[in-house]
This record gives structure tokens, C-alpha cells and sequence, in this order.
């Protein structure tokens, strides 16, 4: 079962330490309290479907209530507020192939139009219905997770589209292998969905994003269906599994992908470094992605992140203790920031790695700590999420995004994207603690995620102007900058305004033109990605 109006299982929970809560009342005062609108009473307002009765769809308020929204800010404010304008009619559950093909015959014949669901974790708007005329089917993947081949030889793994990362490392992890993919999503969002969206998991330095895995696979589109053949390599021309990644449910429906797996490694470890300032940090994790000495994650904190985690992982004394030593040494905790970095492979090479990590970490001036913090951070990955709902209770929003830009423009591209969140809270009369992180290295550049929290307000539609101004003004500066208007997340709704700049019009009528060959009668997640 899944939290229905905020994130993951429902019986957990992550309590806000007390630093946590006095830097936040600090920083930003109290926000709203205002409590949320009860599940019954948004099922209540759930519309009467306007979809005949078929076995293969279920029109029950529930689920369509369940798969009304995704993770964004405004979707978040639109289920805790119950102002939810668009329900699916429908949700299907399909176990095979055949059954897909009976829902786009269903859809021809309603004139409905079908939403492919994975884990429904999108946080740009990917699987929201939208306000149509047109009924409206969220195919919903989950049912279809099984392994299907397993070709040790060749390191290939065959899974149908919607397994989740848990399913996934369950399976592989039986035979001494994994997927090696780990978005901070893992535990809810689904192979079809990293492949629709071009996922990229926290290791992603050794493992590669999820283009680098995807090795081919089968997807159902209203035209017909497609096999891509996983191969090694292949000089046949343009490669199709480039139309599916980022397709974002527009181009067909992924039923199974051919996914490269490895071995599960001897070992791993994550470490922790300080810097004095982001500047050096970022010196050295560009060094450290050229030479990339087997890292799988790289992860530079600036100073504000710095602070705000270490107030988060609640180990108060431990950090205290950490402060007056860090300050002995010259790490003012006003600047000081911290960089996470993990190194995968045998024994051997884990030894060797570390050895050279901390003498580039070193001739920039920081300082290697090999004691608990890199492995607590790994041990509460997945668990960071849980503190949105838990912010939310204390009357803070909390939101991300994210770009990636080349090294020659990474710093300029992170002060101009604090500022031009925090200017434009100010400039609405409100107030916001930004932070950033640089991960996802490359040797050309590097991803930048961003994430701010602010007070809550009472108002719905203030909610959404405050985000939505910020969001613009985020976005604004990522073009301006030469950015990608996503590294990770996708386009949906919210970067959809925003494509043409980074495209250009020539790119996009390629990519329309694609959408009409596979979908001429638009029944695919219409108003999505483009
Ligand atoms: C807390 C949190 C942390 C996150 N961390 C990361 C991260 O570290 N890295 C990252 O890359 N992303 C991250 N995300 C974003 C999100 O998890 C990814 O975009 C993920 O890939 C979405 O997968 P999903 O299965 O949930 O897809 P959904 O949200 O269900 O769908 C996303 C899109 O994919 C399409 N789709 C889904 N399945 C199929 C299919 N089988 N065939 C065709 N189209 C399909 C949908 O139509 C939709 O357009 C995070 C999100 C949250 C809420």
C-alpha cells in the first residue's frame, strides 16, 4: 500500500530532529498547519465515470482516485487540498501484451485516450489526465513485473516493464547480479518508467543513466508492434531505442526491456570528504570525473546542504563533535561543504580507488573522513523522500529540479539558479532556504539539483503561484545558462514550455513527426513531452 497524498509506505515515517526543526524555524519562521482534506472526503468529490463497464477496467473511485496525481509540488498541494480537477475514468491493470492491445481497441472504440503508468513517481506532471473531452484509461504497469530471461553469458536480463527497483534487485540479486540502477525513487518507480522518463540512478558513474542499460526490448504501439533487438552494438542506421527513451508514454507502451546487468560487486564503501568552500569541492569532483578512479557516485553538497543534512541526520552529538573539529582545522561551518563518493569493485580495486581519491581529495585541499557519514547517507537514501511528508506536517513545501551543464558553467549556472529561486520568493513576499548539489558526473560536466523548502501558506492557488514563479524563474536561468531543461526527470507538463529552446523547431517537427507515425490518432498521454 502507498501513501495516497505524499510519499512511500504509509507505516513509515521519519520524525524531523530537533537541529532540523530549529534551523527551519530559523531560517523561515512557521508555516501554515493547516490540516489536509481526508481521504474520504476527496473520494467523495471523484466524478461519476463516464466509461461503460469492461473486464479490463476497473471505474472504481479508489483506484482512479490513486492515479489522479504524481509526486510534483502541485501535485502534492492538489491532493492535500482536494482540489483536483481531473480523475482517469478508468485504471487497468493488464498482465499481458494481448490485454494492452484489447485496451487500445477499447480506446479506439470510446475515443478515450490511455496514460501508461509505471510507479506514477513523476515529479513534472507525467501521468496527470488532462482536461478532455475525451475519457481517459491510466494503464497501469504494476502488473506486469515478472523476470523473463536471463542470459548470464551475455550479462542481459529480460523484465517486463513494470517492475519496481526492489523486484528488480530481488531477481538479479538471486542469481549474484544487479541492475545497478538507483534513483532516489527506486522503491516505488518501474523499469518502463526509467526508460520513459531517461531515469539516472544515484551510481550512475559506473552503472551509466538508464540509456546506457537499456539494451532493446518490446513496446505495443497504436500502429503496431515494435522489437528492438539488443545488441552489442550496431552501425544499422539511426538507433530506434533512442525514440523510446524520454518517450514519456507518447510513442507506445514498453511491455518488456533488455536491461545490462552486472555482477554484484565484492565490495562498496561510501565516504565522506569536507571542503572549506564550494568552489573547491567542485575543483575536485571535476578531477575526480576525468581520471574517474572506479567511483560509482560523486555527490558535492554546497555549504547550505552541508548544514541542512547534517541537521537532518539527527546524530546531534556526533556533529557537534565533527563542528569543533572541523573548525580546528580551519572548516568555518558557514562554507564548509561535504562530498559523498562511493567506490564499487573487487577488494583490490576499492583499495586502490580509495588510496587515490583522497590523494586528489587531498591536493584540493580536503579532508577524507572514513567514519560513519558516508555509510549513514547510504543507509538513509531511500528514506530522505520520507521527510517531505514529515516537512509537511511542520508546515513546509518542499520541491526540486534539476539541469546539467558543462563543467565551464557549473558554478555560474548554480549561483544564478539559487538566486533566481530565492529572488523570486522574495519578490512574492515569502521566503525559501535553497540549497544545491552537483552528482551525476561526466567527463564534459555534471548534473545540478536544486531543492528549496518553504513555508506553507493557507491558499491552494498561492501554493501553486509561489511554485509556479519560482519554477519559471529556475527554468528561465537554465536556458539562459545553456542548460538542459532536465538530467533526469523528463519534460512532461511542467518543462514542456521550455523544450523549443533546447530543441529548436527543426527538432521538434522530428519529434512530432514521430508521435504521428506511431499515434496518428494522438491516444497516447496526449499534451505530455510535447
Ligand atoms: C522522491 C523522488 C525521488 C526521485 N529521484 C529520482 C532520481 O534519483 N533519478 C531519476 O531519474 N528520477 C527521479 N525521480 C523521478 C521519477 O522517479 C522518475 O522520473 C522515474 O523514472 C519515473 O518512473 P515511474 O515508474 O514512477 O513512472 P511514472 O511516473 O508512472 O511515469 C512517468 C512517465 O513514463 C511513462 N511510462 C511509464 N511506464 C511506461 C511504460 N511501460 N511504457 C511507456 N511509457 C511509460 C508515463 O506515461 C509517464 O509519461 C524521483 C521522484 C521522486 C518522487
Amino acid at each position: 500500500m502507498r501513501r495516497w497524498n505524499g510519499w512511500g509506505d504509509p507505516q513509515i515515517s521519519r520524525p524531523l530532529p530537533v537541529g532540523a526543526s530549529s534551523l527551519l524555524e530559523l531560517s523561515l519562521g512557521s508555516g501554515s498547519k493547516i490540516p489536509d482534506v481526508t481521504f474520504e472526503t476527496v473520494l467523495d468529490s471523484v466524478p461519476v465515470s463516464t466509461l461503460p463497464p469492461h473486464d479490463l477496467l476497473s471505474i472504481d473511485a479508489e483506484a482512479r482516485l490513486r492515479h489522479a496525481r504524481g509526486q510534483s509540488l502541485p501535485d502534492w498541494i492538489a491532493l492535500r487540498t482536494g482540489e483536483i480537477d481531473t480523475f482517469p475514468d478508468a485504471v487497468a491493470l493488464p498482465s499481458c501484451v494481448e490485454e494492452i492491445q484489447d485496451l487500445f481497441k477499447i480506446a479506439r472504440h470510446t475515443d478515450a485516450i490511455i496514460i501508461p503508468y509505471g510507479g506514477g513517481t513523476s515529479v513534472v506532471g507525467h501521468i496527470n489526465p488532462p482536461a478532455s473531452e475525451k475519457p481517459v484509461i491510466t494503464l497501469d504497469t504494476r502488473g506486469m513485473n515478472q523476470m523473463m530471461d536471463f542470459d548470464e553469458l551475455s550479462h542481459l536480463a529480460t523484465f517486463q516493464a513494470g517492475a519496481s527497483g526492489p523486484e528488480i534487485e530481488r531477481s538479479l540479486g538471486e542469481l549474484g547480479y544487479t541492475l545497478g540502477h538507483f534513483p532516489q525513487s527506486w522503491e516505488q518507480s518501474t523499469l518502463g518508467g526509467w526508460i520513459a522518463t531517461r531515469s539516472s540512478g544515484q551510481q550512475s558513474l559506473l552503472y551509466g543513466r538508464i540509456e546506457n542499460l537499456f539494451a532493446g526490448g518490446h513496446i505495443e504501439t497504436p500502429v503496431g508492434e515494435m522489437d528492438i533487438r539488443a545488441l552489442p552494438a550496431s552501425a544499422a542506421g539511426p538507433d530506434l531505442r533512442e525514440f523510446i527513451l524520454g518517450s514519456e508514454g507518447r510513442f507506445g507502451v514498453i511491455t518488456d526491456a533488455v536491461v545490462r546487468v552486472s555482477p554484484i560487486p565484492e565490495r562498496e564503501i561510501f565516504r565522506a570528504v569536507f571542503f572549506k568552500d564550494f568552489t573547491s569541492g567542485v575543483r575536485t569532483v571535476r578531477a575526480l570525473a576525468q581520471e574517474n578512479p572506479l567511483a560509482s557516485m560523486i555527490r558535492l553538497s554546497d555549504a547550505q546542504e552541508t548544514a541542512t543534512t547534517l541537521a537532518l541526520s539527527g546524530k546531534e552529538t556526533w556533529i557537534d563533535l565533527a563542528d569543533f573539529g572541523l573548525r580546528l582545522v580551519g572548516h568555518e561551518d558557514t562554507r564548509r561543504c561535504l562530498m559523498i563518493y562511493a567506490l564499487t569493485g573487487s577488494q583490490a580495486e576499492v583499495h586502490g580507488s580509495r588510496s587515490r581519491v583522497k590523494e586528489i581529495v587531498r591536493a584540493f585541499g580536503g579532508l577524507p573522513i572514513d567514519l560513519m557519514i558516508g555509510e549513514l547517507w547510504k543507509k538513509s537514501r531511500f528514506q530522505t523522500p520520507y521527510l517531505r511528508n514529515t516537512l509537511w506536517d511542520h508546515g513546509y513545501a518542499l520541491d526540486t529540479l534539476e539541469t546539467a551543464v558543462p563543467w565551464s558553467r557549473l558554478l555560474d549556472t548554480c549561483e544564478g539558479l539559487k538566486s533566481a529561486v530565492q529572488d523570486s520568493f522574495s519578490a512574492q513576499g515569502s521566503v525559501a532556504l535553497v540549497m544545491i548539489h552537483t552528482s551525476h558526473m561526466y567527463k564534459d560536466g555534471a548534473g545540478i539539483y536544486l531543492t528549496y523548502i518553504f513555508p506553507r501558506v493557507d491558499s491552494a492557488g498561492k501554493m501553486v503561484q509561489l511554485w509556479h514563479a519560482a519554477k519559471t524563474a529556475a527554468s528561465q536561468c537554465i536556458m539562459d545558462m545553456g542548460g538542459t531543461i532536465s538530467h533526469q526527470h523528463g519534460v512532461g507538463e511542467d518543462h514542456k514550455p521550455f523544450l523549443i529552446r533546447e530543441k529548436g523547431a527543426v527538432g521538434m517537427s522530428v519529434l512530432e513527426a514521430v508521435r504521428r507515425t506511431l499515434d496518428p490518432e494522438s491516444m497516447l498521454n496526449p499534451g505530455k513531452l510535447l
